[in-house]
């Protein structure tokens, strides 16, 4: 079986990973939502010496531009020297996360508690987010076009949130439900308020909540019908473990992708072919939309790319795209020993073990699944051997137990190649997952590889 991470590395190695997860810490902290981490990324992006690609006439190597959409997806690129036609290496992850949406009509009272109603987005199980400390993140637009950003629930004075289960005393019949029944959907409402507005006779409660977001957020109750509200499990990202060796937070699915795949843009030697870094919204949901990946975004910004280079054409375009190699950088499933049942050990990811690729991912007989191609693994083995990056060849569980997939099917489309690469986690779309800071690290060098090595 191959060696840890952590018997390889260097001591500078092992000094450059805390450094870089720290970073990443604080990355995860300040994009708790898509909106948030374009927010982050463009920040980010604009220190780098990024610019706004729809305010640059013309272009050139060594150029470095990011476009965003709608505030929820962005694409950062680098230009290389090659002809662009022959094609872009590709980092591509998502920055969207199972959470609890809120609904557009989402305030009620029932026996003088206030409650916001909402609706889950993306896989989860509903039983892991209750009694856990939550935070309200997302913008409410005004009928005016003006936008309030709302964060609730992360500073220390901050109050947070709750969505209430049964006590164990009268569980009795609940205990007996499947678990994916034992808390329903409709009941994974947000307790918001329990104290009711003076001299009010009806909904007190509600009212008073009302009364709050006028004054304190300036906002009417009707305003919360153009509203994008996400609940989120509060509090910072944390070092897990007693060895500190792990990171236990909010949205790694595939916040730790995208972070590792940006930095590895950020921080590549120069390189002859442009290097592309896609980050997309809603793959949780089936990348539909505007500003998932099936959108027209991410070839749209590759022609203005190519015009801005002088050398626009359909055909170029098509070529540019079918000519480009891509890592779909999301998260793999971590061997749980705890729950060695599911997983076919000579099969499976593990913490520490380095960047994992998939070679398909799908369900049952690979259904549904981008399947990489041989000679295309041969040229990452390569680039990877070559740059001394330890990686794992990996599928989700054992034949049958279950599946997945993520937007590597979309880009092979264009008819480039595709593999699905990244972090290993235990307990994937939980309110808080974990990962291995040693497979961090070891994703963002194997990325930078790619990036700067794959022709
Ligand atoms: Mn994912
Ligand atoms: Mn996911």
């Amino acid at each position: 079986m191959k060696k840890n991470l952590w018997d390889i590395y260097t001591d500078t190695q092992r000094n450059e990973l805390e450094e870089f997860n720290t970073a990443y810490r604080m990355f995860l902290d300040a994009g708790k939502t898509e909106r948030e981490c374009v927010t982050e990324i463009v920040q980010q992006a604009k220190a780098q010496g990024y610019r706004d690609l729809t305010e640059v006439d013309r272009l050139k190597a060594g150029d470095k531009v990011y476009a965003t959409h709608m505030e929820k997806a962005v694409a950062l690129f680098r230009i290389g020297s090659d002809d662009f036609a022959a094609g872009m290496n590709l980092l591509g992850a998502h920055i969207d996360s199972p959470r609890i949406d809120l609904k557009q009509n989402p305030l009620y009272e029932d026996n003088e508690l206030a409650y916001f109603d909402t609706h889950y987005y993306g896989g989860i199980k509903k039983y892991q987010w209750v009694t856990i400390p939550l935070a309200l993140h997302g913008v409410v637009v005004r009928k005016d076009g003006t936008k309030v950003a709302i964060s609730i629930g992360e500073n220390d004075s901050d109050p947070v949130f709750v969505i209430t289960d049964l006590l164990i005393h009268l569980s009795a019949k609940q205990l007996d439900k499947k678990a994916n029944v034992v808390i329903e959907g409709e009941n994974l409402d947000l307790l918001i308020g329990s104290k009711p507005l003076k001299e009010e006779e009806k909904d007190a409660v509600a009212k008073q909540i009302a009364q709050i977001l006028k004054d304190t957020y300036d906002f009417e109750l009707e305003d919360l019908q153009s509203a994008e509200l996400e609940i989120v499990p509060a509090g910072k990202a944390r070092e897990c473990g007693l060895d500190r060796s792990m990171i236990m937070a909010y949205g790694q699915d595939d916040r730790v992708c995208a972070y590792t795949s940006l930095r590895a843009i950020f921080d590549a030697a120069d390189m002859t072919r442009t290097a592309c870094c896609i980050l997309v919204d809603k793959e949780e949901i089936g990348s539909l939309g505007s500003t998932g990946m099936h959108s027209r975004f991410f070839e749209n910004m590759v022609a203005e790319l190519m015009d801005k280079l002088g050398n626009y054409s359909e055909l170029h375009l098509r070529r540019a795209l079918a000519n480009s190699t891509m890592i779909s950088s999301d998260v793999a499933a971590g061997f749980d020993p705890l729950y060695k049942e599911v997983y076919a050990p000579k099969a499976a990811a593990f913490l520490g073990k380095g960047l994992v690729l998939k070679k398909h991912t799908g369900a049952r007989g690979k259904v549904s699944s981008n399947d990489a191609n041989a000679e295309y693994i041969a040229r990452i083995r390569k680039v990877f051997a070559d740059n001394e990056i330890t990686f794992q060849m990996s599928e989700m569980g054992k034949v049958d137990a279950g599946g997945g997939g993520t937007i590597a099917y979309i880009l092979a489309q264009y008819g480039m190649e595709v593999i699905d690469g990244g972090v290993c986690v235990l307990n994937m779309h939980a309110p808080y997952e974990i990962s291995s800071k040693a497979d961090i690290y070891e994703a963002y060098r194997g990325y930078m590889a790619f990036l700067q090595d794959m022709k």
